[in-house]
């Protein structure tokens, strides 16, 4: 799933090439992916003739803000990822409708770009799209001066650069007793970042994923707290971990994959150099990734 980086990444690119353009028409074989309005044919008589105003990142949530008080958001989920391109529509043999990108480059050629599955046909002659395989996106229309109403961005704990998170703040946000592991990903807790990023996080605060928060010391939360802007920022410069089915928005893999340090790097040397070799074990239904050597296994009494 994009995290913060990835998002971070689609959302600059888009933010580079849509403001000012305005929405002709829409396209989707997967009406479903449409949670407000209820359906279709209303989103698409809500959405078509506004003008883009700009694009932002809200925790994953992709923010494409239009005139007259509405906003797009689109939850990219599990394999979504937006496109800014060209495409052509083909009919394949059995009738439906499919998309082939008329720039060549990874938009055409890499297949992770082919599940062009929602089209906003822009004034520029080019498109937004949705690219999807699993189908497990969302997307809403929004009035803009009311997205705190909605959930996903409601109930999103603070930004990790956000400068109101403080040290003091963010230890206040650890109360319970819950592995660190799935406090970082929680959501509610501390916005974007993922199973990527929180094994990298803690890999680089020297924490073990299973440890209880309840159980972390003063030293090992700082710790932690100081490793996630660095590593999201390395991450958000090497534009996003492609190691599945990521890709920037215009169709481009990021590099991060080959700088983990931890997150499926099971059986590789610690990049610390203290000869630990990374394990992969099981939390809750997700793995984690970490060095046994310097991210000490918590005691079990
Ligand atoms: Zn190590």
């Amino acid at each position: 799933m994009p995290e913060l980086p990835e998002v971070e990444t689609i959302v600059s690119g888009l933010e580079s090439v849509l403001p000012g353009l305005k929405i002709r028409d829409v396209w989707t074989d997967f009406e479903k992916y449409i949670k407000e309005p209820k359906s279709f044919g209303k989103f698409k008589k809500e959405i078509v003739g506004r003008k883009i105003l700009g694009v932002e990142r809200k925790g994953k949530n992709v923010l494409v803000h239009l005139s007259g008080n509405m906003t797009l958001l689109v939850h990219q989920k599990m394999t979504g990822h937006l496109l800014y391109g060209k495409w052509k529509e083909k009919k394949t043999p059995d009738g439906k409708t499919a998309w082939k990108s008329a720039i060549p480059g990874p938009l055409r050629d890499d297949p992770e770009n082919r599940f062009i599955r929602l089209v906003f046909f822009l004034s520029s002659g080019f498109q937004l799209a949705l690219c999807d395989m699993r189908k497990f996106a969302k997307v809403l229309l929004w009035p803009t001066d009311r997205l705190a109403e909605l959930k996903d961005i409601g109930e999103l704990g603070p930004d990790p650069f956000d400068k109101n998170l403080t040290l003091k703040k963010f230890k206040e946000r650890l109360r319970g007793s819950r592995a660190i592991k799935q406090v970082l990903m929680d959501p509610k807790i501390i916005a974007g970042i993922g199973n990527i990023y929180a094994d990298e996080i803690l890999w680089a605060a020297g924490v073990h994923p299973a440890k209880k928060t309840d159980k972390l010391t003063a030293e090992e939360i700082k710790k932690i707290y100081s490793s996630i802007k660095p590593i999201l920022r390395r991450a958000i410069k090497a534009r996003g971990s492609s190691y599945i089915d990521y890709r920037d928005a215009f169709g481009r893999k990021g590099r991060y994959q080959e700088m983990h340090y931890a997150y499926q790097m099971t059986g590789t040397k610690c990049k610390k150099n203290d000869g630990g070799i990374i394990k992969k074990i099981k939390i809750g239904q997700r793995s984690a990734h970490f060095c046994p050597v310097h991210q000490k296994p918590p005691q079990i009494k």
